[in-house]
């Protein structure tokens, strides 16, 4: 399998070097130049396999001349070995035709385990093979450091140096990140906020040269990778309800657009999706663009749902290549125009062509507090703010009661206590037995000056499993 550029200009790359790359080097983020699409027989005889092998099946063309089959089946029977609950992701009925499909069964809780556990074991995998080291630097406000560090702490070729804002992510999540203990694994907290970090992160990759010619590898959802592996569980719920024979239709709650495109691609490979619903919170930009054709960047409005506290979407970008006709110098353009206004829309016919498919809504922290409540009064079950926001989305938008409606539910109420508090129930979610003893565990962390130099420095002083590069 072959990747382009959705900004037309860089060169293809096959799997292996997309998975070690960052943006491309025009700009753009690296999409299939083909998308496989599989026939209704062969997906009707996938229902029922473990996840594991329907993972095989589903992803086998995008690494198709870069892992041997052997090689990456055991490599996914590993990655999926560790989730809490055998089915990996399992199905909970809501409501009539209502579903969430609970992905906060990994070892950090939250649906990024699904491609981190996996990226890490290729990242190993390859780096083995290649006899090289690469360091991964990547900012978090909270869910993507814990499952990246839980990812990699196991390969012996990456070093991993995760930037968190000091004080500034909640308790649980930043013990989840520095109580992961090991030479390579590397917690900053650093003195400002989230787009700082975030800030020193795209300056790390700009200019790499305080690496000493280490390569560095990006783990935020622009590595195709993390797409690719989040494309199985579409196929996974939908099997389970009736698919390819039957279609099925969910509600998404997304920051980034990495979740919601992947069942995007689940749909073009062949799997009967009616609808995609794009649940927001306050920060709204992909539910303007969705309602009214208005991409506008606005002002960080922070939420009770803080995984999807963002003002742009990366992986738009790769639905507007799409629509664009797959035109890399149209989507250039457009970009280069959102980067000099702060707005961008498309012609009326592209747009009316994306919602034929998706949905959206807005959802704030009262409506996702009265969602949680409302939710547990009709079935005791407790939901995320994020969850929430899902399935409000989900029972506003919803086109046909006759079909399926899975919620993606994305993380597991006990990350989020201040929202389950804020919604007035007095249940408040437990930490499951993994990590029962949470909160007795040592920490590491090193704070650091919100300054890139001593960011860099103290990479370049432990890049090498703690030694210097
Ligand atoms: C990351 C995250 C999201 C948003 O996912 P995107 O791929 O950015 O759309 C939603 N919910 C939770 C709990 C997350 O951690």
């Amino acid at each position: 399998m072959r990747y382009i550029s959705t900004r037309g200009q860089a060169p293809a790359l096959n799997f292996e070097d997309v998975l070690l790359a960052g943006l491309a080097s025009d700009g753009g983020l690296y999409v299939p130049e083909n998308l496989p699409r599989f026939t209704v027989e062969e997906i009707a005889s996938w229902a029922g396999l473990p996840y594991h092998e329907l993972a095989f099946r589903v992803m086998r063309p995008f690494v198709a001349g870069s892992i041997a089959d052997a090689d990456f089946k055991r490599i996914l029977e590993e990655t999926y070995g560790v989730f809490a609950h055998k089915a990996v992701a399992p199905l909970t009925q809501l409501g009539a035709n209502e579903w969430v499909l609970e992905l906060f069964q990994g070892p950090t809780l939250a649906f990024k385990d699904f491609a981190l556990q996996l990226l890490g074991r290729l990242l190993d995998h390859v780096l083995t093979r290649r006899n090289e080291r690469v360091v991964i630097m990547g900012a978090t406000s909270g869910d993507t450091g814990s499952a990246a560090i839980e990812g990699c702490k196991a390969c012996d070729n990456v070093d991993i140096f995760i930037m968190h804002p000091h004080n500034r992510v909640s308790e649980v999540q930043r013990r989840q990140m520095t109580t992961i203990l090991g030479d390579n694994i590397h917690n900053i907290a650093i003195e400002g906020n989230f787009d700082d970090c975030q800030e020193m992160v795209k300056a790390s990759f700009a200019d790499q040269g305080f690496l000493k010619g280490t390569r560095l590898v990006a783990v935020n959802s622009i590595n195709w990778a993390r797409i690719m592996a989040q494309i199985v569980y579409y196929f996974h719920a939908a099997l389970q309800l009736g698919a390819p024979h039957r279609s099925v239709a969910f509600s998404v709650p997304t920051g980034n657009f990495g979740d919601i495109f992947a069942g995007y691609l689940a749909r073009n490979m062949g799997l009967p999706v009616n609808q995609l619903i794009v649940a927001t919170n306050r920060n709204d930009i992909l539910h303007r663009f969705m309602s009214g054709n208005r991409y506008d960047k606005d002002t960080l409005h922070p939420s009770l749902s803080p995984s999807m506290d963002i003002m742009v979407s990366s992986n738009f970008e790769r639905l507007l290549f799409d629509l664009h006709g797959r035109n890399g110098l149209a989507v250039s353009a457009l970009m280069d125009e959102f980067k000099a206004t702060g707005k961008l829309s498309v012609e009326d016919e592209r747009w009316t062509e994306a919602r034929r498919l998706f949905d959206s809504l807005a959802v704030d922290d009262e409506g996702t507090c009265a969602t949680i409540a409302e939710v547990h009064g009709e079935t005791g079950y407790l939901l995320d703010p994020h969850t929430a926001i899902g399935v409000k989305a989900a029972r506003e938008c919803r086109r046909s009661l006759a079909l399926p409606m899975v919620i993606l539910g994305t993380a597991h109420p006990v990350k989020f206590p201040e929202a389950v508090e804020k919604a007035g129930i007095g249940a408040a979610p437990q930490l499951p037995a993994h990590l029962a003893d949470l909160f007795q565990r040592a920490e590491r962390c090193t704070v650091l000056p919100n300054d890139l130099k001593a960011v860099q420095a103290f990479v370049g002083q432990h890049g090498n499993r703690g030694k210097p590069l």
